[in-house]
């Protein structure tokens, strides 16, 4: 492992960002009479390098967050070793024919949002042993661009999980339309997660976990504001 000056600037950089971020999830959480354990940083890794996650361990933080499966495979199986309390979330676009190594690596999944993948992540599960925690993504904006299932057709989707593919989907996650007002489409999810009884949800990213954390987040997905500004993806 390299420690040029730079790496260890960079260290410090992410340590303090952490703590500030802490200290941010704690405030939020007390505004919103919540106990400031009941939201969980997903530390958003993607396109940073394994010496960032490194630094972020080293500060404490356990939980990360990637986008893309090959990327996650390089980087995270030879740090668990060492760091036994290491979760990995996958929170990208997945592809049906990732489904296997994507249940072999993650502790979750948080981008389950169509029935073919749900169908191989099926099958990968029964073959690879592994349960990771499973969410879906809900589209909250309709974009028709966007990962997602489409907002009306959320309710039909967690039971065909449950029903035809015996899947236990835990919790739901959605991205918010670049420039809206996120609190709609958190209060949406949110009660989208009530109805169905659904412990966990994934909403709030750099600019605006705080909003996320008020409509009920329990898993705020942070990348600049841990690591800064993001290298471009190879
Ligand atoms: C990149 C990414 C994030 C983190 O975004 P920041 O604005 O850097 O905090 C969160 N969620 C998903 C799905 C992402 O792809």
């Amino acid at each position: 492992m390299s420690s040029t000056t730079a790496d260890a600037t960079n260290a410090v950089l992410i340590r303090d960002n952490l703590a500030r971020l802490r200290g941010r999830i704690a405030d939020a959480c007390a505004r919103a009479n919540r106990a400031p354990d009941s939201v969980t940083l997903v530390a958003v890794s993607k396109t940073n390098p394994v010496e960032a996650v490194e630094a972020a361990l080293a500060a404490g933080q356990a939980v990360f967050g990637e986008n893309r499966v090959q990327e996650a495979a390089a980087k995270f199986p030879a740090l668990r070793p060492a760091y036994p309390e290491l979760r990995l979330r996958l929170i990208g676009a997945l592809q049906t024919n990732k489904a296997r190594d994507a249940v072999r690596l993650a502790d979750a999944i948080e981008s389950l949002d169509r029935p073919r993948l749900a169908a191989s992540l099926a099958d990968a599960v029964r073959k690879e042993g592994r349960r990771p925690e499973l969410l879906v993504q809900v589209n909250t904006g309709d974009e028709a661009q966007k990962a997602g299932v489409p907002r009306a057709e959320a309710g039909a989707f967690l039971r065909l999980c449950r029903d035809e593919h015996g899947l236990a989907v835990n919790g739901l996650m959605c991205i918010p339309p670049a420039g809206d007002d996120p609190r709609p489409h958190f209060g949406f999810l949110a009660e989208l997660a009530v109805r169905h009884a659904l412990p966990v949800l994934s909403m709030g990213m750099s600019g605006d976990f705080e909003a996320a954390i008020a409509c009920g987040a329990t898993h705020v997905r942070v990348g600049t504001a841990v690591f800064g500004t993001r290298p471009p993806p190879p």
